[in-house]
Parts: C-alpha cells; structure tokens; sequence
C-alpha cells in the first residue's frame, strides 16, 4: 500500500474568537495607534507588554513591528553600530545576519553542532573577536545556556537572545529570552503565536530598554508603557537616541494577548505532535534523531532530523520521494537558498571562511513545519513515508556498493 498525505504544511490555526472579538472592538473604535488612546483608555500594545513580562519573569519590555525589528533595536540599544562585528550562529535564518547587516555591522559566525545548537568550543575561540552574541536558538534547539552564559561573562561578551522559535520555551526552568541581556520575539505567521508580523523584545537592563523604546518610535510618550523603566531613566537618554519607527500597533496586540495566555496549551499540543514523528523515526538506518537535553523545555513547532554524512544526490532522491507522497522538507544544505532557506555563504554581504564543521552538518540537515492543524495521526502517517522513503534510498544505495 503507498500511502499519501494531503495536509498543508504551512496552514495554522485560526485566530481564537476572543482574539478575533478582540481585533473588531479595535476596528470599531478606530484607535489602532498604540498612542491613540481615549482619557483613561489602556491601549493594547501597552497591555501586551505588561502581560508578556509577567509570563517570562522580565522587569520590561517592548512590543515591535516584527522580529527583525526588535534584533535590531536590541542590538542599537546594546551599543551595536557600523563597523562593529557581532558573534551569531552560521545555522540560523537569513533575518539574523540581516538584523546585524542592518545596523552597519558585520556577523562572526560560529559552527553549528549535531545537536544543532551553537559550538560552544568554537564560541570560546572566537569570544575575543566581538563584544556582542545574537544567540539564535534556531528551530527551538537550545544550547547548554548556563555554560554559554559563564563564558560570555568571562569574556565581558554581551548576549542578545534570538527566541523566534523559542517562545515559551526554557532551559533549567529559566524562560527563553532571560539569560542574556535581551531577549527577542517574532509573532509572525509562522512562530508561536501569530498576529501576521510582529515581535517582542524583553529585558531587565534600564537603560538599554529605554534606548530601545525611543528607538521603536515613542516619541515623548514613553511614560505611556506599562512595562517601561521609570521617566527619569529616559531623563538624558531620549536626546541622543534616533527615533527609528518600528512601532506595534493595538490590532496586533489585541490579536496576540489571548494567544499569549494559550501559549502553553499550544506548547504541549505541539510536543506532541513532536514525540509522534519522533517515535515514527526511530530506528532507521542512516537517520539521525536530535536527542533533548533534560534541561531543555522545547516548544517543538518544527521537526528536524539528520541524514549524517549522506551525498547530496541521495538526499534529493529522499526529498523528491516524500514530496511524491505529499510530505514537503526543507533541506539546509542546498547550494542555492530556496524559500526560507539559505546558508551562510549565500549571505555575500556577510562574507566569512569556510565552515567545514557546519558545512558537513547543513549538508544533513532535514527540517520539516509541524502546525498544529495536523493531528497525532498525520504526524504518525508522516514518519511513516519518512521512514519508508529514507529506508528506500538507502537500501537502493547500498545494494549499489
Ligand atoms: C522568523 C525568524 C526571525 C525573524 O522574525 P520576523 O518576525 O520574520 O522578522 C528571526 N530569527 C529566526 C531564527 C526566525 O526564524
């Protein structure tokens, strides 16, 4: 029997009622600047803020027009400027060297693990060459954090957390996006909670989330935030900070606060589905599954597994097999970038030396979307095409030899 799947790889979920019967109250009163606000009206990007530093434990934070922005604003509020170089992962996606592109700056790459985290032993070498991490936690695999944070302590190295696919995640029970100085969001359409562009940014340092707030576009009207330091910290500050418009807007926000307080429902429903591919896989000759870490708390929106070491012929013999019986993966390896996908060496704005450690891994890398419209039993169906078509190429492949 050859079975087919015929699910939709990128379609989410809808927006819940209350996020939509929140959206039309906004459209009905016409206020949809997070400033525009009746006398005595809370607006609600103000109220996002508030209620996001609550779920992740930070003194602040700051509700912006989409991830890039708040790794940007993150990265200016930090002191990042032209001509600086900055540390971030070679496996990431292309809005990370774009963030540190944007602010004139120039990315260091470290190599990428089997476990698809960040080296840390590469990171150690290369801790002198800049003052500043943007740490990915690319596709919510998330490295030994407290190791990660002794050495860029000792090295007096500044962390920004990218946590696009991190929401709601933790490591050793500290949310993601808290141990570095700051820690950054996407709400966009395809992370963990969806208002179609948009992102977050949190922190515990004063002044750099003040800069980060001029910066976003409050003009004077800071002391509006909810989740803001107090007046006195922007006292000085707010005349030597570039006001760069990158604003939230109050749609956004009513749409995100009740996907918020669902984020970890959502999170468990995911996993899940995480652990029904994953049981799917096991046990495939050639296959590599990425093992969890104890301490990792994931929030598995996506599933990625290793085909180690395998020639790129074999690999796109895999991929057209499973797109054949309706099962789209991604592969980080392709020479050309493709849809979300691109490699390191395809950003030539950000030219670096080879990576012979990360090449070997990118060159392995399956990576597949798992949106919670799929059931258990898709997910069961998946691994099983997976499972059969991997078996296939590397039987046929064998036999060959
Ligand atoms: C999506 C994404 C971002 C940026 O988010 P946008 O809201 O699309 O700007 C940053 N980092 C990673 C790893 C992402 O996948």
């Amino acid at each position: 029997m050859t079975e087919t799947f015929t699910g939709n790889f990128t379609q989410q979920e809808p927006i819940p009622d209350e996020g939509i019967a929140a959206a039309m109250a906004v459209l009905r009163h016409g206020r949809l600047h997070r400033y525009n606000t009746a006398p005595g009206e809370l607006a609600e990007a103000a109220l996002l803020e508030e209620e996001f530093a609550a779920q992740v434990g930070a003194k602040y934070c700051l509700a912006v027009a989409s991830g890039g922005a708040a790794m940007t604003t993150a990265l200016r509020a930090c002191g990042v400027g032209p001509g600086d170089r900055v540390l971030s992962n070679a496996f990431t996606l292309a809005p990370v060297p774009g963030a540190i592109a944007a602010v004139g700056a120039q990315p260091v790459f470290v190599e990428v693990t089997w476990d698809l985290t960040i080296d840390l032993d590469d990171l150690a070498a290369k801790l002198p060459q800049a003052r500043v991490l943007l740490l990915s936690h690319m596709r919510g695999h998330i490295c030994d954090m407290d190791r990660l944070m002794a050495l860029c302590d000792r090295a007096g190295v500044t962390v920004i957390e990218d946590c696009a696919h991190t929401m709601g995640a933790s490591w050793n029970g500290v949310p993601s996006g808290r141990h570095g100085r700051m820690g950054c969001y996407s709400t966009q359409t395809y992370k963990h909670v969806n208002s179609g562009e948009g992102g977050l940014l949190v922190s515990d340092d004063a002044e750099a989330m003040a800069r980060a707030i001029v910066l976003s576009g409050s003009y004077m009207l800071y002391a509006r935030h909810r989740a803001a330091p107090p007046p006195e910290v922007f006292a000085e500050l707010r005349y030597h900070t570039p006001n760069i418009s990158s604003r939230m807007d109050n749609l956004r926000a009513a749409i995100l606060r009740p996907q918020l307080r669902a984020l970890p429902a959502q999170a468990a429903r995911w996993n899940d589905r995480y652990r029904a591919l994953e049981a799917g896989l096991r046990d495939v000759p050639g296959l590599r599954l990425i093992e969890r870490p104890a301490a990792e708390g994931f929030v598995a929106s996506s599933f990625q597994f290793l085909l180690p070491d395998w020639d790129a012929d074999a690999v796109r013999e895999v991929l057209a097999r499973c797109a054949a019986r309706g099962v789209e993966l991604k592969w980080f390896g392709a020479a050309e970038p493709l849809a979300f996908t691109s490699r390191y060496d395809s950003w030539r704005y950000a030219p670096t030396a080879p990576l012979p450690q990360t090449d070997r891994v990118l060159a392995g890398i399956i990576d597949l979307r798992l949106p919670l419209t799929f059931s258990l039993a898709d997910c069961a169906l998946i691994a099983r095409i997976i499972r059969a078509q991997v078996g296939a190429v590397w039987q046929g492949r064998a036999a060959a030899e």
